[in-house]
């Protein structure tokens, strides 16, 4: 990526060539789309809920024409395999679906009162800035536009540097689809000039991050300056903890997929495997052809499970947590050669080790052992984060008492799905503030408004 010029050049990581420039917009560029947004909302807000529905369904049946360009130019722009660059364009698509639904049901409440009628409208707050990371592009900005655009709002959106490009042609297919071109806008460039802006606006009424808990914090101190909503998703370590009372081969044969899954580049990474010490021994015999097993490779070729790391600077930054006298038990394999490639790593550490406390975001686990039930709990919860996890039990009750005291937003018991666009989805903790998808979320982008209305004498 250049830094000094106002072009971002955009890199394949699984080759490290330039794959095409993209110009920075600069702040006049922004205040100019917040300008156009504000006036666009107005008109959108105005419109029939029903209009509003049609339309949404319409954006969602372009992207869904346009699925297999999506994916491949995510391939080519973050290195993603071809199949979750795939489910990934899908997934926008049914977020877009899903959320056609909510113009037409977004209800208020009629509260009993004396003396008149008493309702409650959910408001449009205005427009609306999503801020991206670079890790999945497609799916978290349409967790904020989708819902943001149903409850009648304006949507500008900054991806990240790295990985402008899917969001680019998604803005451009809204505009095929017949939004109106200022209602929906992607303005890329850097985080600190045009998320900042976003931040310092006070025309934008609303800020969506998703990243680094270190950003997130910036960003949530300067939207207290103006009072200013925001929704924070942010880092995570989340742990996967196997009991001995589970199914060991199918815990150990999942493992890798709950945390090497886009090469770890992913927030809900299951990056910390604590597993029941008299069962730790088998499990490690069990993990070590899993792990050996994930194909890792060129990204548009069927068969791969695992891509490259999204750039340079990030490998390095993983890499620095793998030193030579690093202790490792095994790994997977990596093509050699262009692509900033990382095999699959498996560390088992001490408790205090930097590799178990802190996210490395990269295809790097620590396993650990532990006791008991108590010490499972403690160990899970000794991290400042709390956004995911996986329980592993045959024994009911443990599995209920486990997710109850694990402190995380979001775990699946002897699985490690976590995102689905009809739950909610969010962390405790420093993995964030607010929660996006499920049912509720267009609400997050409304005002309450309680009206009374007084009955006069007849
Ligand atoms: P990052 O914080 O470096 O950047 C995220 C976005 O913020 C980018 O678009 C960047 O340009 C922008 N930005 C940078 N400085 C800014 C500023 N001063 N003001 C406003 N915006 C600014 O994060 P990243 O490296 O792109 O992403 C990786 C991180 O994202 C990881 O910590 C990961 O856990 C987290 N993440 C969280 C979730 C979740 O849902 N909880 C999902 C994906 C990624």
């Amino acid at each position: 990526m250049s830094t000094s010029s106002t072009v971002t050049e955009v890199i394949n990581p699984a080759t490290e060539e330039v794959l095409r420039t993209v110009d920075r917009l600069g702040l006049d560029a922004v205040d100019d789309a917040v300008a156009r947004a504000t006036a666009a909302q107005k008109r959108w807000a105005a419109a029939a809920p029903a209009e509003r529905a049609a339309a949404l369904r319409s954006f969602a049946a372009v992207v869904d024409a346009h699925v297999d360009e999506l994916a491949e130019l995510e391939v080519a722009n973050s290195g993603h395999p071809i199949s979750a660059a795939e489910w990934e364009a899908g997934h926008v698509r049914d977020v877009l679906q899903y959320y056609a639904a909510a113009p037409e049901r977004l209800s208020g409440k009629q509260i009993p009162v004396s003396g008149g009628l008493d309702v409650t409208i959910h408001e449009p707050l205005g427009v609306v800035g999503i801020i991206t990371p670079w890790n999945f592009p497609m799916p978290i900005a349409s967790w904020g536009f989708a819902p943001a655009l149903a409850a009648g709002n304006a949507v500008l959106v900054k991806p990240a540097e790295w990985t402008p490009l899917t969001t680019l042609r998604i803005g451009e297919l809204a505009v095929e689809a017949g939004l109106d071109p200022d209602l929906f806008q992607v303005l890329p460039g850097r985080g600190s000039v045009i998320g900042d802006r976003f931040v310092t606006h006070p025309d934008v009424r609303k800020v969506v991050f998703t990243g680094s808990t270190e950003v997130g914090t910036q960003v949530m101190a300067g939207a207290a300056k103006q009072i200013k909503r925001v929704t924070l998703e942010l880092g995570g370590k989340s742990a996967n903890i196997v009991f001995d009372d589970c199914d060991l081969e199918k815990a150990a044969a999942t493992a890798p997929y709950g945390v090497f899954d886009n090469a770890g580049q992913d927030c809900c990474a299951r990056s910390r495997i604590l597993v029941q010490r008299n069962v730790y021994d088998r499990f490690m015999e069990l993990l070590e052809p899993a792990v050996k097993g994930v194909v890792v490779g060129d990204p548009a070729a069927r068969d791969t499970e695992m891509g490259p790391l999204v750039s340079r600077p990030h490998w390095e930054s993983v890499a620095a947590y793998v030193p030579d006298d690093a202790p490792i038990a095994f790994r997977g394999s990596a093509p050699s050669g262009p692509g900033y490639w990382f095999a699959p790593t498996v560390l088992t550490p001490q408790r205090t080790d930097r590799t178990v406390t802190e996210e490395i975001f990269g295809p790097v686990v620590a396993v650990l052992p532990f006791d008991d039930e108590a010490d499972a709990i403690a160990l899970a919860n000794a991290t400042e984060y709390g956004l995911s996890g996986s329980i592993w039990t045959d024994n009911l009750s443990r599995a209920l008492r486990v997710s109850r005291a694990v402190e995380a937003g979001n775990l699946s018991v002897n699985s490690h799905s976590s995102v689905r666009y009809n739950t909610p989805f969010g962390g405790f903790k420093q993995s964030g503030l607010g929660r996006e998808l499920g049912p509720d979320a267009p609400e997050h982008f409304t005002e309450t408004k309680n009206v009374f209305f007084a009955m006069g004498e007849a």
